[in-house]
């Protein structure tokens, strides 16, 4: 953008699905936003491939689950079909060097995984203590910010298999070892979902349930489209001036827009390296400071059919090897024909150190591993793609960010309080499926909001 800076109600910073929505919701109020994304695409998070045709590979965001009425919302108004995730069959266990059908791992290890369990149960009995709105107000929120969920689970009386089972659905979640995230941290993530710790357990307590028939990314491109030339895309955000009256805010280049209220919908980390004049309180900084973007890197192998199905097994794995510790049937609609597809998961450790071995080598062993669980078809995949997100200049990592040990007690209460006309969006500052779209959605509507009611 050059010549003359724009003039909005409202600047939202970043055109990920949370922007969007918020610039959305102004634009209804009947308000003017502008849209300022860095990146040369909307969606942020949300990216899909198509390196087939039909064949839609989400490198992003893939599910929704059946609580996440905000993304049902959306997308029947956008006119995006929905299908079911397929889950029918056996998952596959790879543990301490043996590979087993569910059957017989739940037989084999019946009591370790009733351990698991107890553990789980456990944990709901915290998280029904811990409100999403104030974590640190829990009544023992000072022990349970001290310590790490991996401290916690070590004390838990496990065993190996137990144990390294809880780790991989975890993990699963958080995408970062549990050593760097507080117990208070993961029960947040229990509450703000609304479910039990289930979400932890293998079937990942009804958060990918559904996905969108023909991409993700349909989404952030028509909410894009509803928005016109209000979005701006290849405008990195680098300083935000603010008063009680007006923003001024600013891209490589200088001042490009100015307006009354900004909404910025950046992950924490990615908000702090904007400079702000005045600069923001310490607190909020601090904050930011200690929210770091996780690890995961998604790979896709893609057959001419989902063989495995016939031998009743549903693509999904769990392994305490890797390179993928988990794996699920990623196909396009049973009806669509169309190919087999199994999308493996590196996260935390796994996208940090497999995720960084040349391509080739990380292929070759995800290959091997999927032979190991599906069989020798499974060996000769027609094509693997696959991508981590610590290399994206504007994403830095994923699925989202945690603060660490102390984090919530002591910096967390300036996650989403506004600074004068700075309102803070994107799914971490949601209190509803913070770290999912559902989040992004909820944000994003109540930064708006916030920003609405100062306009006016
Ligand atoms: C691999 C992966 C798998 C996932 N799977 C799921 C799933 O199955 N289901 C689910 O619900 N969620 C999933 N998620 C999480 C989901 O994608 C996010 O919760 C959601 O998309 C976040 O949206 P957001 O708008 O809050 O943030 P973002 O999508 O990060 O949007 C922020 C935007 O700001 C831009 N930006 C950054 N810095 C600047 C700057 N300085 N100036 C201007 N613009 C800037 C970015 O380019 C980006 O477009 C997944 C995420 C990833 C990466």
């Amino acid at each position: 953008m050059t010549g003359e800076p724009r003039e909005a109600d409202v600047i939202v910073v970043g055109a990920g699905l949370s922007g969007l929505v918020a610039a959305r919701e102004v634009l209804r109020a009947g308000f003017e936003p502008l849209v300022l994304e860095a990146a040369d695409r909307v969606g942020g998070r949300i990216l899909t491939e198509e390196p087939l045709p039909g064949v839609f590979l989400e490198l992003g965001a893939q599910w929704i689950g059946d609580t996440h009425h905000r993304m049902t919302a959306l997308a029947d108004e956008l006119g995006i079909e929905l299908y079911p995730q397929f889950e029918d069959g056996e998952t596959s266990y790879e543990f301490a060097g043996e590979v087993l059908r569910g059957e017989a791992f739940h037989g084999r290890y019946a009591e370790d995984v009733a351990a698991v369990e107890r553990v789980l149960r456990e944990l709901d009995a915290m998280a029904a203590t811990v409100s999403v709105a104030e974590p640190w107000a829990a009544p023992r929120a000072d022990e349970w910010d001290r310590i790490t969920v991996g401290q916690w689970y070590d004390a838990q009386g496990l065993s190996p298999v137990g144990r390294e089972l809880l780790e991989i659905c975890t993990v699963g979640i958080l995408a970062v070892p549990t050593v760097e995230v507080s117990l208070l941290g993961l029960l947040v993530n229990v509450v703000t979902c609304g479910v039990t710790a289930d979400l932890l357990s293998e079937s990942e307590g009804g958060a990918q349930t559904q996905r969108f028939v023909g991409g993700t990314a349909q989404i952030p491109l028509r909410l894009a489209a509803e928005l016109g030339d209000r979005v701006v895309l290849d405008c990195p955000v680098l300083t935000v001036e603010h008063s009680a009256e007006s923003v001024t805010v600013g891209c490589r280049g200088g001042p490009v827009a100015r307006g009354r209220q900004v909404v910025v919908a950046l992950a924490p980390t990615l908000a702090g390296r904007i400079m702000y004049d005045p600069p923001l309180p310490g607190k909020r900084d601090q904050l930011t400071q200690r929210m770091p973007q996780a690890s995961a890197h998604k790979m896709f192998a893609v057959y001419d059919e989902p063989f495995w199905r016939a031998d009743g097994l549903n693509a999904q794995l769990i392994s305490d090897v890797g390179p993928a510790r988990m794996s699920n049937d990623s196909c396009m609609p049973e009806t669509s024909g169309g190919p087999g597809i199994i999308l493996g998961f590196l996260e935390g450790e796994n996208a940090r150190i497999e995720g960084r071995w040349p391509a080739e080598q990380r292929i070759e062993a995800f290959r091997e591993e999927l032979a190991r669980h599906f069989g020798p078809r499974a060996a000769k995949p027609e094509l693997v793609v696959e991508g981590g997100w610590a290399d994206r200049e504007w994403t830095r990592g994923c699925y989202n960010a945690n603060p660490g040990p102390c984090g919530w007690l002591h910096f967390g209460e300036a996650l989403a309080t506004p600074v004068g006309p700075i309102k803070w969006a994107a799914t971490e500052t949601a209190l509803e499926w913070s770290g999912y779209m559902e989040g992004a959605v909820d944000a994003g509507v109540r930064a708006a909001r916030e920003a609405l009611a100062a306009l006016a």
